[in-house]
């Protein structure tokens, strides 16, 4: 029975869940047909699926259908796809014939929290009915990432440049979804900026959001008891996952701040180059390492320097957990589940 739910969730036929989009995996290139170029929506969606739904032990077991109808994609486009993520050594095939295990680089584990249910839904943009596309719903919710879980009003602060180098867009596709979304009122902006670097307050409307989900997941939603165990298991990842993002999310914000400061961001630059030529003299043995070492003890002074002037410690730089113990991620390292869960209360309709 639990794989019977387990299965529906994965399904998604309520719509409900979310997929995790790793930032890395944001600016991946891929061969297809001796072509070499970034990766696609529909390609990063399909990769990203795989990524969020497989584990070290575990492989995602999508059917081809059930991954068309989670995403809106086209059967042929999900043929296209994993062919493709094969080929390029993003995932493999596992030991049946729908399992696949995602291989590619996740980099360092940061993602993008996509709720599933906004492909799904179509938003009035002036007198038609449409459906975002890929990067606008990529745009949007990494607004929604930074407006939401956190106080009422909550707004991001940053540039189309930040947004774009983030999410790995160029700037014109950033400031064409941004146009969508303010169309659709999904999004909104105060200060309006003059040029890609001016810094503006970016906010979402909650509001609508909130309509939209309820209306798309209600219209999908089944009472019976897999559909809500399923549910069950989908708010327990959502809340670790929200977590994690947050956590990760003041760490980068609070990196963009001390990398506004030009002598950190000089200093920074500098120390990651001689950690590479430190790496390579070590392994080859060279003359010039004890040199390098002293660079690189300055270029650290001069990041803490620096640092301490800006009123931020290195501490500041790195995520905190909400939960030491599972480091927000739900599993105890001897790998059982973690009791610091928190459902949401039963008032809720
Ligand atoms: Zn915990």
């Amino acid at each position: 029975m639990a794989n019977a739910a387990e299965k529906l969730n994965r399904a998604g036929r309520s719509h409900s869940g979310f997929v995790r989009i790793p930032y890395a995996l944001m600016g991946q290139r891929v061969t297809r047909g001796g072509q070499t170029r970034k990766i696609g929506g529909a390609q990063l969606l399909v990769c990203s699926a795989i990524y969020s739904y497989s584990s070290e032990d575990k492989a995602s077991d999508f059917t081809y259908r059930e991954l068309g109808e989670r995403y809106r994609l086209s059967k042929s486009s999900v043929t296209r796809t994993i062919r493709t993520a094969l080929e390029n050594n993003l995932a493999e095939r596992g030991d049946k014939v729908y399992e696949y295990q995602f291989t590619g680089d996740a980099g360092d584990k940061s993602f993008l929290l996509v709720e599933e249910w906004l492909y799904h839904a179509t938003f009035r943009i002036g007198d038609v009915e449409k459906y975002l596309t890929k990067n606008e719903i990529v745009v949007l919710s990494y607004l929604i990432s930074f407006c939401r879980n956190k106080k009422r009003g909550a707004a991001f602060r940053g540039s189309v440049r930040h947004i774009a180098r983030r999410l790995h867009l160029s700037p014109t596709t950033v400031t064409k979804c941004m146009t969508t979304l303010y169309a659709a009122k999904l999004a909104f902006c105060r200060g309006r900026a003059k040029n890609l670097y001016d810094l503006a307050t970016y906010s979402v409307n909650d509001k609508l959001l909130r309509e939209k989900r309820e209306e798309i997941v209600k219209r999908a939603k089944g009472k019976s008891a897999a559909v809500r165990s399923a549910d069950a298991r989908t708010d327990r990842e959502r809340y670790y996952a929200g977590h994690r993002c947050m956590a990760e999310q003041r760490a980068e914000q609070m990196n963009t701040r001390a990398r506004a400061d030009f002598a950190y961001r000089e200093a920074e630059k500098k120390s990651r180059e001689l950690d590479v030529k430190i790496g390579k003299s070590e392994v080859l043995n060279l003359p010039e390492l004890a040199d390098l070492r002293k660079e690189q003890e300055m270029a650290k002074r001069i990041m803490a320097q620096r640092l301490k002037a800006m009123n931020l410690t290195p501490d500041d730089l790195v995520p905190h957990w909400t939960c030491v113990k599972c480091s927000d991620t739900g599993f105890l390292p001897d790998g059982r589940m973690c009791s610091c869960y928190q459902p949401k209360g039963e008032g809720r309709s």
